[in-house]
C-alpha cells in the first residue's frame, strides 16, 4: 500500500478523543472500513470542514500506522451533504441505522466496493424520497447478501421442503440456520420466528430485484413490516450485539 490513500469514503461514525482529536470510521470504495485518528479534529476548521459528521460523502485521504490498528487521517473533504437526512427525524433515524448495520458486518479493510455503491444508494434514495419501509428492508436484504451473510428463504433449511409447495402450515425464521424451518422442523427450535407467507413472498420479491428497490404498491406494509423485524432480529444475530439505533428507528419505522 502506498504511504497515502485517497478514496471516497463515506463517514459511518465519529467520537471525540482526548481534548482536540476524534476517532473516526469511514466505509471507502477502495479500502473497506477503515478507523483512524484525526488528530486536532475538534479545533482544525481548515482540514476538517465539516467532513467528520456521519453520512457526509467525502474525499478521504489517509495513510496507514506501522503497528498500530488505528489509520492517521490526513484530510478529509466534504463531497457530498445529504442535506434532507439531518433535517427529519425519520430519515435520521434510517440512515443511523444503514451506518451501524453496515459498520457491524464489515470488519476493518474487508474490500467491498459493491457495499460502498449499496450504502450511497441507499443514502441518496434516503436524502431524495424519503424513508420507507420498502427502502429499509431492501438495504437490509441487499446488505445481508453483500456481506455474506444472505438468509435462505426458499426452502426448509433441514428437510428441504419448500414454502411455495406446500400451502399449508406455518414457517419460522430461524437465527442459527441463517433461514426459514418448516413446522415440524422447527417443533424444538429455539430462537425462531414465525415469518407468514406474505413477508416469505416480499423478501423474494425484493432479492430478486438489483439496484433498486421495486415497484412499492405490490407490498403490503404488513408483510414489509414482518420481513424488517425477522431481518432486524438476525442483523442483531450475526452482528452478536443489541444495536443502539434499533429503538430509534422502531419509533420513526414510518415517515
Ligand atoms: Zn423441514
Amino acid at each position: 500500500m502506498p504511504s497515502f490513500v485517497v478514496t471516497p469514503a463515506v463517514v459511518l461514525r465519529s467520537r471525540p478523543y482526548g481534548e482536540s482529536d476524534k476517532i473516526v470510521s469511514f466505509f471507502t470504495e477502495l479500502h473497506g472500513k477503515v478507523t483512524g485518528i484525526a488528530k486536532g479534529a475538534k479545533r482544525s476548521r481548515r482540514r476538517f470542514v465539516n467532513s467528520l459528521e456521519p453520512f457526509s460523502l467525502v474525499r478521504l485521504r489517509f495513510q496507514e500506522r506501522a503497528n498500530a490498528s488505528l489509520a492517521f487521517i490526513h484530510a478529509c473533504d466534504l463531497v457530498r451533504v445529504f442535506k434532507s437526512l439531518t433535517a427529519h427525524l425519520d430519515r435520521i433515524a434510517h440512515a443511523s441505522y444503514f451506518m451501524e448495520i453496515t459498520d457491524g458486518l464489515v470488519g476493518e479493510r474487508d474490500e467491498n466496493r459493491a457495499i460502498f455503491t449499496h450504502l450511497t444508494n441507499g443514502l441518496s434514495r434516503l436524502d431524495e424520497h424519503g424513508s420507507s419501509l420498502l427502502s429499509l428492508t431492501f438495504f437490509e436484504l441487499k446488505l445481508l447478501a453483500l456481506a455474506g451473510y444472505q438468509p435462505h428463504l426458499g426452502q426448509c433449511r433441514r428437510c428441504g421442503m419448500g414454502w411455495r409447495e406446500h400451502r399449508s402450515g406455518a414457517w419460522r425464521f430461524s437465527l442459527r440456520d441463517g433461514g426459514i424451518l418448516c413446522e415440524g422442523c422447527a417443533a424444538f427450535r429455539k430462537e425462531v420466528l414465525p415469518l407468514s407467507r406474505g413477508a416469505l413472498g416480499a423478501i423474494a420479491a425484493l432479492q430478486q430485484a438489483r439496484g433498486v428497490p421495486p415497484d412499492g404498491d405490490s407490498f403490503p406494509l404488513e408483510a414489509l413490516g414482518e420481513s424488517h423485524l425477522a431481518l432486524l432480529r438476525f442483523l442483531q444475530f450475526q452482528i452478536g450485539r443489541e444495536l443502539k439505533s434499533a429503538p430509534f428507528l422502531e419509533a420513526y419505522l414510518l415517515p
